[in-house]
């Protein structure tokens, strides 16, 4: 696969001939217009394809091979950094950090209700809490299922924020994404397939979460295949992997966020619960996580985390997310972004 860069002064005809010669070798192109000049994305098989035959066309300035084996997910194919655009929030480039926070799972109208109020107030533009969850045993709390979805949905209509909730089958993404903004894969599912395949065919953001035992490659392979399906919407998400460590639940790998950051256009957050999944280490995470330039956090907050049908021992309580909130301005401030 490879990149033809269109000179400066390259006319729309040039591009059009391009795009037609892509499609008459079998491949599929992929324009994109920057602000100086045009991008045609060849994607298709491995095949070995000539450059010859393209840079002999009008108004062809270059012909790059993207090396990497992620390809649309590369920063080799799109140099501009992608920005994920919800209703009034963008995540990615050089806005703002975004926060997305909530319970674990969404036990009731009540306590989910409560969260979001919580964190709208200190400033989380999007309400996290799973509806299908998860769970390691078949005998802990499942979620509510689409129950669920319509306590997010109230949540969000009575505070503005939106909602990141996760989907773990093909068959319930239509469902899901009825009801949310952002769609997470966990990362148990991260190399579920069919599930990626299947959010790749909307449109809706997806929040991709790295496996436990992923490497970045891994991780990026699986963006590959939403990409792939033509959905561009993809947010990354290092949550810490398995390690021999004890005293954390997870070992946060923080070097992810710069080295995606150099490897893809992708936005790529943090979640510091599920990275530690001690209340008291939340806090020094997420401040690491912004300074090694986050584009976002995704946060557990619960109204009364003694009683949280699940993670309750690494769920802040609303007056700690408060003060963290408080903290993290000047750390964004310090890398030159906004909260
Ligand atoms: C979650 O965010 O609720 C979750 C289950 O996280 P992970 O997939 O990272 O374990
Ligand atoms: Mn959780």
């Amino acid at each position: 696969m490879m990149i033809v860069v269109m000179k400066s002064s390259a006319n729309a005809k040039e591009v059009g001939v391009v795009i037609k010669k892509v499609r008459e070798l079998g491949f599929e192109p992929h324009l994109s217009r920057g602000e100086k000049k045009s991008i045609v994305g060849v994607l298709g098989s491995e095949k070995h394809l000539d450059p010859e035959i393209f840079l002999v066309l009008p108004g062809v300035e270059n012909v790059v091979p993207i090396l990497q084996p992620f390809k649309q997910a590369s920063r080799e194919f799109k140099s501009e950094s992608t920005v994920v655009v919800l209703d009034g929030t963008r995540i990615g480039g050089d806005n703002d950090v975004v926060i997305m926070a909530g319970p674990c799972a969404v036990e009731s109208a009540e306590q989910t209700l409560a969260a979001a109020e919580a964190v709208a107030a200190a400033g989380a533009k999007v309400l996290r809490g799973g509806a299908f969850k998860p769970r390691t045993s078949p005998y802990s709390f499942q979620g509510l299922g689409e129950e669920g979805l319509k306590i997010l949905k109230m949540a969000s209509e009575k505070t503005g924020l939106a909602i990141v909730t996760e989907v773990m089958s093909p068959q319930t993404v239509d469902l899901v994404a009825a009801y949310a903004d952002i769609m997470q894969v966990g990362a148990r599912n991260m190399q579920n397939y069919p599930l990626l395949e299947a959010v790749g065919r909307t449109t809706k953001p997806i929040l991709l979460k790295r496996g436990l035992m992923s490497t970045i490659e891994e991780l990026l392979m699986a963006a590959e295949y939403i990409l792939a399906k033509g959905n561009p919407n993809v947010i990354l998400c290092e949550r810490g992997i398995r390690s021999f460590e004890k005293y954390t639940r997870n070992t946060l790998d923080i070097s992810a966020v710069p080295i995606i950051k150099k490897l893809s256009h992708l936005p790529v957050i943090v979640d510091p619960s599920h990275a530690t999944g001690q209340r008291d280490l939340v806090a020094p995470v997420s401040k690491s996580a912004i300074a090694a330039g986050a584009d976002g956090l995704i946060i557990e907050v619960h109204p009364e985390p003694e009683k949280a049908l699940s993670d309750g021992a690494q769920s802040l309580h609303p007056e700690e997310f408060v003060e963290l909130m408080a903290g993290l301005g000047q750390i964004a401030e310090a890398v030159g972004r906004g909260l």
